[in-house]
């Protein structure tokens, strides 16, 4: 997943910049891979540790907006913004003191490149968002007397989170029994695609979910209002699931 990379692997020498024209997302892919330059082992020490510094800012900037995903909802764009707006903050002091870093001397920071990581981080979010599609069913074994399957809703071969299902065909019915996306992928759209796929592949059943939690249930009353089957929490919608 190249915003994890980004933000978490040690970056390349030369990181693309995010012009007007940006760097297609595969060269980007492609440069976090390649060999460094030759060069002593002490400048690779400093340079390692300066561009470490930046990556800790940007990444730092990027946790405080998804801490506050659960009460603000963001979608994509807005929360590009308040990414932004976080880092904004932290290069606006004069020191930050990051979590398993230490503290970081703004002055000291190649600012030009934090800005051009968050821009590319930032944008390899949102190339994920939209390049998402959901992969195959595959039957899955859970000990129930209806056939249940799983499938993922994958960006560029890696999954951004998973989808459990049963269905009852003499019944009609289907049961979703798990969606989940970890917080990275909340508030993405991601949800209704999954929801989506699943009225698409079995479209002769009628849908209901397991247990709704608290922040999902608006999500499943918008949801509901386009569609044809109630997603409602009825535990047992036949007497063949467990
Ligand atoms: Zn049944």
């Amino acid at each position: 997943m190249l915003l994890f990379r980004l933000l978490w692997e040690p970056l390349p020498d030369k990181l693309p910049t995010a012009g007007r024209r940006f760097p297609r997302l595969r060269d980007l892919a492609a440069v976090l891979t390649a060999e460094t330059v030759p060069m002593s082992e002490q400048e690779r020490v400093d340079r390692r540790v300066r561009r470490g510094a930046v990556q800790a800012l940007v990444r730092e900037a990027y946790r405080a907006a998804l801490a506050e995903q659960d009460s603000e909802h963001r979608p994509p764009a807005v929360f590009s913004q308040a990414w932004h707006a976080h880092l904004a903050g932290l290069l606006d002091q004069a020191s930050v003191d990051l979590p398993g870093w230490g503290p970081v001397t703004i002055a000291d920071v190649d600012i030009d490149l934090a800005w051009n990581l968050y821009e590319l981080a930032s944008r390899a979010r949102q190339d994920a968002i939209e390049h998402a599609i959901a992969t195959r069913s595959r039957c899955v074994e859970r000990g129930q007397q209806v056939p249940t399957f799983e499938f993922s809703i994958a960006s560029d071969g890696d999954s951004l989170g998973d989808v459990t299902y049963g269905i009852c065909r003499p019944c009609r019915v289907g049961l979703l029994y798990k969606i989940e996306f970890p917080p990275d992928w909340q508030f993405c759209g991601l949800g209704r695609l999954a929801l989506s796929q699943l009225e698409i592949r079995h479209a002769d059943l009628t849908w209901y979910t397991t247990g709704q939690f608290k922040h999902a249930r608006g999500f499943y009353c918008r949801y509901r209002q386009g569609s044809g089957s109630p997603w409602t929490t009825q535990q047992h919608p036949c007497p063949h699931f467990g």
